[in-house]
C-alpha cells in the first residue's frame, strides 16, 4: 500500500502559474538532458547535450507517481509535462500521456524547445495534448547558436519547419514562447526573422517574456519594459508580454519557511539553484522562486563565479 507521505520524485506542486493556474509539474527528464544548452537557462549547464531519445525517466515510474497523486489529491488545473531539460526526449512520454488522459479530465500541457517536433514519432506522441508551448527564441541559425547553444545536428529550418507542422497537426491550442535576452536575440533583423517565423507557424498566441530568473550566463539579462513593448510591436498583433515582475515573487508567501531554509543555506555557504535545490530536496524550479523571491527583497544578491551563478546574502 502507498504511503501517503512518501515524497514524490518526478512530480512537484501544483505550484501557481501565471498561464495555467495550478500547474502540477512532470518531469520527465533528469538534471539535465536537454537539446540545448540556453544561456538563460534557470537550471545551469547542460550536462547531457543530445537530440537521442530514450526512456530518461521510465514511463512506469513516472506513470507509478501520477497514479498515486490523482488517488491522494488529483486537483490541479492543468498537468504540465516539462523536466530538468527536453521533456520530448524521454521516448516513453506517449506512455504518460495516455495513461493521464485515461485517468483523468485534467488538461494537459507541454512544454517543450521545440527542437525535435521535426521528427514525426514525437508530433505523433502529442498531437492529442491540450496545450503546446514550444519556444522560438530565434529565427536564424546564428541567433539559434548565441542564445540556445543547440546539440550540433540541429538547425532552425528544421526546427521551424517541424513547430509548424506540429501546429497543423495538433489537436488542442498552440502557444509560442519567445524569450528575450538583451543584446543577444532582440536585434532588429532577429526580431523580424522571428516574425516571419511566427508568420510560418501561426500559433493561438505568441507570449514574450524575458530573462528574470537566475540565468545560466550572469551576460543573460533582461530587456527593460520599453525594450519588450517596442520587440512586441515587431512580433505582430498576436504578441503580449507575459514576463513576471520581481514583485511577483515577492508576493508569494506561501511558502515562507522555505524561503528562510534557503536563506539559511546561502548564509551557511554561496549556492547556484542546483545547489540549493540539491541540499533541500526541492525541485530546482521551486528553488530559483525561492531565490526570486529573496533577490526581490534584496536580501541575497548574485555572484558570478565561472560559468555559474552563486547566491550570497547582502
Ligand atoms: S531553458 Fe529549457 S531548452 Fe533551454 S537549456 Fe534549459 S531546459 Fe533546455
Amino acid at each position: 500500500m502507498a504511503d501517503a507521505k512518501k515524497p514524490y520524485s518526478f512530480l512537484y506542486g501544483p505550484v501557481p502559474s501565471r498561464r495555467l493556474g495550478r500547474s502540477l509539474g512532470i518531469d520527465l527528464v533528469p538534471f539535465k538532458v536537454c537539446t540545448f544548452n540556453c544561456i538563460y537557462c534557470q537550471l545551469g549547464p547542460t550536462t547531457n547535450l543530445t537530440i537521442r531519445r530514450r526512456p530518461y525517466t521510465p514511463a512506469a515510474d513516472i506513470i507509478a507517481e501520477v497514479d498515486r497523486w490523482l488517488s491522494e489529491d488529483g486537483d490541479a488545473d492543468y498537468l504540465t509535462l516539462s523536466g530538468s531539460g527536453e521533456p520530448t526526449l524521454n521516448s516513453e512520454i506517449a506512455q504518460v500521456i495516455d495513461f493521464a488522459q485515461q485517468q483523468t479530465e485534467i488538461p494537459i500541457a507541454l512544454l517543450t524547445n521545440g527542437s525535435l517536433l521535426w521528427d514525426e514519432d514525437v508530433r505523433r506522441e502529442v498531437q492529442h495534448l491540450d496545450l503546446l508551448i514550444p519556444s522560438l527564441d530565434a529565427a536564424t541559425q546564428e541567433g539559434l547558436e548565441q542564445v540556445n547553444r543547440p546539440a550540433a545536428e540541429l538547425n532552425i529550418e528544421q526546427i521551424v519547419a517541424g513547430i509548424a507542422q506540429a501546429r497543423q497537426e495538433c489537436a488542442g491550442e498552440m502557444w509560442l514562447e519567445v524569450m528575450l535576452v538583451a543584446g543577444v536575440n532582440d536585434t532588429d533583423e532577429e526580431l523580424q526573422a522571428i516574425r516571419e517565423g511566427i508568420d510560418v507557424i501561426k500559433p493561438h498566441r505568441v507570449q514574450i517574456n524575458t530573462v528574470v530568473r537566475p540565468p545560466t550566463e550572469a551576460y543573460a539579462t533582461a530587456l527593460s519594459p520599453q525594450q519588450l513593448k517596442a520587440a512586441r510591436e515587431v512580433l505582430g498583433p498576436l504578441a503580449e508580454i507575459v514576463a513576471p515582475l520581481p514583485e511577483d515573487y515577492a508576493g508569494d508567501s506561501d511558502h515562507q519557511q522555505t524561503a528562510e531554509d534557503v536563506f539559511d543555506l546561502l548564509r551557511r555557504r554561496p549556492c547556484t539553484v542546483n545547489d540549493v535545490a540539491v541540499g533541500l530536496d526541492i525541485h530546482p524550479n521551486e528553488a530559483t522562486k525561492y531565490i526570486m523571491a529573496l533577490l526581490a527583497q534584496e536580501r541575497i544578491g548574485p555572484l558570478p563565479k565561472g560559468d555559474s551563478t552563486y547566491y550570497v546574502p547582502v
